[in-house]
């Protein structure tokens, strides 16, 4: 497989490596990443679950036959934890320099001693070291097969998002059709968003918002995934859609039912007007659209191959979901959507607000944040009901106020702190775990921070960076 290799991690975990192997004494220094595996089409993702640091001096010594080396007890006892942990062995050191780096023959022939006992005792599918310039890294993965492979980039899980390489990469010119925003982020930023895959999950008013932005900017692939069809009430705020999507002549107030029935089954999927928006917006993008519950176990692989996730569908299931794939696959998501809620008696309203709720891998999740109630998860979960209850919640869609404007306040947002974050524009001082709450009533944004829940079954260690080696939360076949 030539899918490149390359190698994730948060933005706690980075700043505290970088901070170790560059103290500011222009010495060398060493530690291990224990790593889970997510191996897709579109490559194999290292995901650093922990950093072993060697201290210098008692793990990391001088070596008569290169410069220095990791003891043989460091080495031993952190690839039997790994193998204890079911994570891979990746070993760091730093080299001088700034902009490219690589591997001294010293290096290799240390890996080609110790590697092969090493896949042996961790027993997994690959063992590997990566090394490190200022700016630059370069790895050698041995995988259990006997092939050997380099690792294409490291990417840090942040905002802003940060890639190294082996050696600087020189964007081509970015198309003239977007050369006004490339002068925001650069021919290297419009060269990101063409090369990110961004699944949409519920394509309603956000969610047909948000892809609509996403193909305006040049993102390369878009996934839709929506089991629904739109309806004559969801004309009002699902951009692009026209009556006869909603076979309005059919299923308009007043015709006899038996033909509104069929109305209803012949009307258009969410995902494929969808899918018409995007491709009229953007002759670079490809899409993808699916028909169906994110639920279904093979739908939900499709999000692992994906750069980030925007949810907009209100099934707590579904976030559950996304919850997982963020933390377990390191893949960025953002929650979106707006809600009227009403006084239960007198049916006047008690608030409106948009909101965005963005989480990267190290952040809190919607667990945590308690935005995920127990009560219809099980609704939610019981046999066939997942279905009805989903229709239900989408009725109520339908009966509740809901407008555009709304939907595009928050789509907005999200979409453009994505945009910020991937093309490595964000700010370092913006909090990382902030999540906004826009109220229109009131003319107030409230922010506030995400909780952390150590032991959380979504964010939590058991499920934190796991990869392939852990089951998603879908439903059970
Ligand atoms: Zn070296
Ligand atoms: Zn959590």
């Amino acid at each position: 497989m030539n899918a490149p290799w390359s190698v994730h991690i948060t933005q706690d975990d980075w700043h505290t490596l970088a901070a170790h192997l560059y103290p500011g004494d222009q010495d060398e220094h060493a530690a291990v990443l224990r790593c889970g595996l997510a191996r897709t089409s579109r490559g194999s993702r290292l995901l650093v679950h922990d950093v072993v640091y060697a201290v210098d001096g008692t793990d990391y010594i001088p070596d008569d036959r290169g410069y220095r080396k990791l003891t043989a007890d460091f080495t031993l006892n952190t690839a039997e934890s790994c193998a204890d942990d079911e994570l891979i062995y990746i070993s760091v050191h730093c080299h001088g320099g700034s902009d490219r780096v690589e591997f001294s023959d010293i290096d290799l022939a240390s890996h080609e001693r110790v590697y092969p006992a090493l896949l042996d005792i961790t027993e997994r599918p690959a063992v590997g070291a990566l090394v490190f310039a200022r700016n630059a890294v370069a790895g050698d993965i041995w995988l259990a097969d006997g092939t050997r492979v380099p690792i294409d980039r490291l990417q840090v899980m942040g905002r802003p998002q940060l890639q190294l390489h082996p050696e600087p990469r020189r964007p081509a010119r970015a198309d003239e059709a977007y050369d006004r925003q490339s002068r925001i982020f650069g021919d290297r930023g419009q060269h990101i968003l063409a090369s990110q895959r961004v699944a949409i999950i519920g394509l309603g008013g956000a969610g047909s918002l948000a892809n609509e932005y996403l193909a305006h900017l040049g993102v390369g692939h878009i996934l839709l995934i929506d089991p629904d069809r739109i309806e004559i009430s969801n004309l009002s705020r699902i951009v692009g859609a026209q009556r006869w999507d909603a076979r309005s002549l059919l299923t308009a107030e007043g015709r006899p039912e038996w033909l509104r029935r069929i109305g209803r089954r012949l009307a258009a999927p969410k995902v494929k007007i969808a899918a018409r928006v995007a491709r009229k917006a953007s002759k670079i993008v490809t899409v993808t659209t699916v028909f169906d519950d994110v639920l279904e176990p093979e739908v939900a692989q499709l999000l692992k191959d994906c750069d980030h996730i925007f949810l907009a569908a209100d099934s707590h299931s579904a976030r559950r979901l996304v919850d997982a794939v963020t933390h377990q696959y390191f893949i960025p998501s953002t929650q979106v959507g707006a809600k009227v809620s009403l006084v239960k008696d007198t049916g006047e309203i008690a608030d409106i607000f948009s909101a965005v709720r963005a989480s990267v891998p190290g952040d809190g999740c919607l667990r945590c944040a308690q935005l995920i109630s127990p009560v219809l998860l099980q609704e939610e979960a019981k046999s066939h009901g997942e279905r009805r209850r989903q229709r239900y919640l989408e009725d109520d869609d339908v009966h509740a106020p809901s407008v555009i404007t709304l939907n595009a306040v928050a789509a907005a947002h999200a979409v453009n702190d994505w945009m910020m974050m991937v093309t490595g524009l964000t700010s370092d001082l913006v909090e990382p775990d902030r999540w906004i709450t826009i109220h229109p009533l009131t003319d107030e944004v409230v922010e506030y921070s995400q909780r952390r829940d150590p032991r959380c079954p979504s964010c939590g260690p058991a499920r934190f960076a796991r990869g392939d080696g852990k089951r998603l939360p879908t439903k059970v076949r």
